[in-house]
Order: C-alpha cells, then sequence, then structure tokens
C-alpha cells in the first residue's frame, strides 16, 4: 500500500506478526521514501449480509435460526449432521458469495430449498410448503409435478409414495374450498 504520510508507492515490511488469537496479521512498514513507520492489520472479511424481511425491516444473517429450521423440516428422515452442517455451510458461502450487503429473506429461502432438495425431498416438501405457505393450491400441485418429473427422470425407485400422499392432501384442501 501507499504510505500514509507522504503517498510514496514503497514501503517495506519490518515485521510482520500474528495478533488477536491468530485472526490477524499485523505489519510493521517502513516507507522508502519519507522513512515513517506505520502498521498495517490483515483480517478475513467473513461479513454476511443483513436480511431484509418483507416487511422491510433488517436483521442479522442468523445461522442457528437457519440451522435449526431445516433440522425441523429434517425431523425422523435420514440425514446426520454432518450433511446439515455441509448444508449450512454452502448456504453461508453461498450468500457471502453474492457479495452484497443486503439480501431479501426470499434468497435464503430459495437457497434452503435447493440445499432440501438435494438432501431429502420429504424435508423439502416439507419445508417449501410452509415457507412458500402454498396459499395456491395449484403451486403447490406444480412443486409436486415438477419433483414428480425430476424424480422420474432421475431414480424412478424414489419417494413416489410420499409424494402421491401430498397430491392427495393437496386435492384434499381444494375440495374444502
Ligand atoms: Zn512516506
Amino acid at each position: 500500500m501507499y504510505c500514509p504520510f507522504c503517498g510514496h508507492v514503497e514501503t517495506k515490511v519490518t515485521d510482520s506478526r500474528l495478533a488477536a488469537e491468530g485472526r490477524q496479521i499485523r505489519r510493521r512498514r517502513e516507507c522508502l521514501s519519507c522513512g515513517e513507520r506505520f502498521t498495517t492489520f490483515e483480517t478475513a472479511e467473513l461479513l454476511m449480509p443483513q436480511v431484509v424481511k418483507s416487511d422491510r425491516t433488517r436483521q442479522p444473517f442468523d445461522e442457528a435460526k437457519l440451522r435449526a429450521s431445516m433440522r425441523k423440516a429434517l425431523q425422523k428422515r435420514p440425514v446426520g449432521e454432518d450433511a446439515l452442517d455441509e448444508s449450512v455451510g454452502r448456504i453461508g458461502h453461498k450468500l457471502r458469495g453474492l457479495g452484497e450487503r443486503e439480501v431479501p429473506s426470499r434468497t435464503i429461502g430459495e437457497l434452503v430449498m435447493e440445499e432440501l432438495r438435494h438432501l431429502d425431498e420429504v424435508a423439502y416438501v416439507r419445508f417449501a410448503s410452509v415457507y412458500r405457505s402454498f396459499q395456491d393450491v395449484d403451486a403447490f400441485r406444480d412443486e409436486i409435478d415438477s419433483l414428480r418429473r425430476r424424480r422420474r427422470r432421475d431414480d424412478p425407485t424414489g419417494q413416489l409414495s410420499f409424494l402421491e400422499y401430498a397430491d392427495d392432501k393437496a386435492a384434499g384442501r381444494t375440495g374444502k374450498k
């Protein structure tokens, strides 16, 4: 970096050490032109974006909350904590990768659904039905249909029985309306 005193382009590092229990590198630098000394700190930037909810309020991204809602969807499903951890990690990674300071909560919901779709289809449908609240029964049926098409294409021995059940339920809901 340029010398903050005279703006010269060349400085040399005279000392470099770990600080903040290894979360920081502290460097002593000396300007090759004016000889002034200064310190720089290097830290990893792990800032998560703020989450903008549908009512426009903001709140910090809460990994524990995300994990809890995914765990709830995965209740009694054959998916271990390690797989859940990896999923949560991927979601965090993707969120940081967006490079945005704020993301709509909808974006997080979509990322969760993407992960659950790969982890476990039952959990996916559970989460999606709560998340999208499926006020529109047609949207729910579209979701089931697209899952069924995907399942038929990828693995015909999948979880069709659950999908049939979900479809019946959706039909039942239509009947009541
Ligand atoms: Zn200087």
